[in-house]
């Protein structure tokens, strides 16, 4: 049972090497353990261990764990997220990695107004147009982000990136070095109430090359915690 916790510091110091490798600090890079599909005592031991963050890519699931585990630590949203989700999204979250239409900015926007706050947010960027995941498409992606910066319940802080798998992690890599760039043209353009400091990129089995390439925030499920059941 101390495989999690194994499992964990072995991440972590695979994080710190990478960072190294780019000639970046290690505390630069934030954690977040996905905990999809993962039963509580499973999650619990990662507390235990000392995971920083967790996040969810369902609100109807993340609802269900943050009423047992309440909130040790902040839970991220990182999957789609339906507008008519926008309202729970905003009470759960403390920050949602997948903001890909106006629509749903307008949303939390309108959502975070009621509940007197801020919600922080990453525009999820889709770099592969015909995957029908969701993100927002290269084309759309400075209009949704200068669009955001009317709204003053919403902070845009970064950007995120889903990419296709590859079984090589270096094919992956293209892909981070175009958020990352996508991320310096906006930071140019210092439009107001938006933030550029984050890059949410790398899984399990490329976020060493996500390091390498400027991530900011690696999403680490399996990793952590093992294959997830299936069923
Ligand atoms: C599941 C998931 C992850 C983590 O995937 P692993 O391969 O288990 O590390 C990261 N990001 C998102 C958006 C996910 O849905």
């Amino acid at each position: 049972m101390a495989e999690i916790k194994k499992r964990l510091g072995e991440v972590k110091q695979r994080m710190a090497a990478a960072a190294r490798r780019a000639g970046r600090g290690p505390d630069e890079i934030q954690l977040v353990a996905i905990s999809k599909g993962i039963p509580l005592p499973q999650i619990r031991e990662g507390l235990e261990a000392g995971i920083p963050i967790l996040g969810e890519n369902r609100v109807q699931e993340a609802r269900e764990k943050i009423a047992v585990l309440g909130r040790p630590v902040s839970w991220h949203m990182v999957g789609h997220l339906q507008t008519n989700k926008a309202k729970l999204a905003v009470e759960l979250f403390d920050l949602i990695h997948s903001l890909d239409s106006l629509r749903l900015a307008r949303e939390l926007d309108r959502h975070g107004q009621a509940a007197g706050k801020v919600v922080r947010a990453f525009v999820q960027v889709k770099l592969v147009p015909e995957e029908t995941k969701s993100g927002v498409e290269e084309a759309d992606f400075f209009s949704l982000v200068e669009a955001t910066s009317e709204l003053s319940n919403l902070k845009v802080e970064g950007l995120m990136v889903l990419p296709p798998f590859f079984r090589d992690p270096e094919e992956s890599r293209p892909f981070f070095r175009r958020l990352r760039e996508l991320r310096d043209h906006l930071r140019e353009r210092a439009i107001p109430n938006v933030g550029m400091q984050h890059l949410s990129m790398g899984m399990s089995h490329d976020f060493e090359v996500a390091i390498e390439e400027g991530a900011t925030l690696v999403r680490i499920g399996t990793a952590i915690f093992g294959p997830r059941p299936t069923g």
